[in-house]
């Protein structure tokens, strides 16, 4: 099976942490994807930051073969490893890219994003025919045609026949708020009708990412372009309406060492504030740090360590992670310990993990999946055993 290269480095699992992947979530979520937004609309799966951390390539090529139809990447050297994983379906490259530069983006055989006039300019000098997508700005204020811009920008491209102007998109800022959506909905609806009146036919019109697949059914327009959807990277809530599954199944690490502070005793712990012991405390370390994705501060809250919650303590050093397992008399050298996903009946969601880190979910889930080395996701049960103490 296709597993990022990390997985592949043995000597860094040396070190244990780890990430455990369940790639055939990707399969499941296309299915949910699929029958979210009917058999005729397009599905662009969004693999920019690398997959999200998990391997361009890898997630692309699975997504592929569960049925999507195309890949957006947000910079060119994503494009440049999907297509050397021999991927032929179109891949559509979101703004990132100087317009000087269109050429060499071109060669890497992408879809360009026209997010700008100065990016119809450069492609129109270019005299040389590719495909494009024109971008809307409804009200993201990032990149994106706005009112002003966009007819003139859809004359050009009627009058001329190199550029195959494959179709518009936007991006909604707001999901959730009904009245920012319907605004913005509104400015793209409008950019889709002046396209036809200019003439510019069968485009495809795509505006709806993740949430509004799952929070706004009218707005699925031709296609979609759900990133953290085919992840499983969601709010709970989401996850559970729209029933998805997890690619980043666990955050796993074992305990590599352990010591005994007598109370009285004063530790600095990370680099914090030193604090003196009130009663003896047993301390396990497990080499994860903020190196591995996880924070400095806030304190991390708890693990799952032998079937039970132990408190991290201290702040987290750049390559560990210090737990107290005072109250943990069976865990050990080796003992695995869970930061995120499920150990037996205990479980640290990835929504607990992200607001110990006092981050979004949608930063937590990359910065992880893209540091730690992946390993297949094993079914829980055995977990808590170590080999010295296998029942
Ligand atoms: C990131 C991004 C998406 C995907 O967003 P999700 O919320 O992960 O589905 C879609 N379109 C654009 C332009 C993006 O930048």
């Amino acid at each position: 099976m296709p597993y990022p290269e990390s997985a592949l480095i043995p000597q860094r699992l040396l070190r244990p942490s780890w990430a455990e992947i369940d790639l055939d979530a990707i399969r499941r979520n296309v299915a949910v994807a699929r029958n979210c937004v009917g058999p005729d609309r397009k599905i662009y799966f969004v693999c920019k930051g690398d997959g999200f951390g998990f391997g361009a390539d890898t997630v692309a090529g699975l997504a592929l073969a569960a049925g999507v139809d195309g890949i957006c990447v947000g910079s060119p050297e994503e494009a440049l490893k999907i297509r050397q994983s021999g991927v032929t379906a179109e891949i559509l490259l979101f703004a990132s890219t100087l317009p000087q530069e269109v050429a060499a983006v071109l060669d890497l055989g992408v879809t360009m994003t026209i997010q700008s006039i100065e990016m119809l300019d450069a492609l129109v000098a270019l005299q040389r025919p590719l495909d494009a997508f024109v971008e809307i700005d409804s009200g993201f204020g990032r990149f994106g045609l706005a009112p002003r811009q966009w007819n003139g920008a859809f004359e050009r491209l009627r009058r001329q026949s190199l550029i195959r102007l494959r179709g518009v998109y936007s991006h909604l800022s707001s999901p959730e708020d009904p009245e920012v959506t319907a605004q913005q909905s509104a400015t793209f609806e409008s950019a889709v009708q002046d396209a036809a009146r200019h003439g510019l036919r069968d485009l495809e019109q795509i505006l709806a990412s993740s949430r509004v697949m799952i929070l706004h059914p009218g707005l699925h327009y031709t296609g979609v372009d759900p990133g953290r959807f085919i992840y499983g990277a969601l709010d709970r809530k989401l996850m559970q309406q729209a029933r998805l599954d997890p690619l980043l199944a666990a955050v796993r690490g074992r305990i590599v060492h352990i010591q005994r502070h007598p109370a009285g005793a004063v530790l600095g712990l990370g680099y914090g504030a030193p604090m003196r012991l009130k009663k003896e405390l047993r301390l396990a370390i497990v080499p994860i740090g903020f190196w591995d994705g996880l924070n400095h501060v806030p304190p991390l809250g708890r693990v799952i360590v032998h079937g039970c919650f132990a408190p991290a303590i201290g702040r987290r050093s750049f390559q560990h992670t210090a737990v107290d397992v005072t109250d943990v008399p069976q865990a050990a050298i080796g003992s695995v310990v869970t930061l995120m996903g499920l150990d037996g009946d205990l479980e640290i969601a990835p929504d607990e993990l992200a607001s110990t880190m006092q981050l979004p979910l949608m930063e937590v889930i990359p910065r992880l999946a893209r540091s730690l080395p992946h390993v297949p996701f094993q079914r829980p049960q055995s977990l808590s055993l170590t080999e010295e103490n296998p029942q």
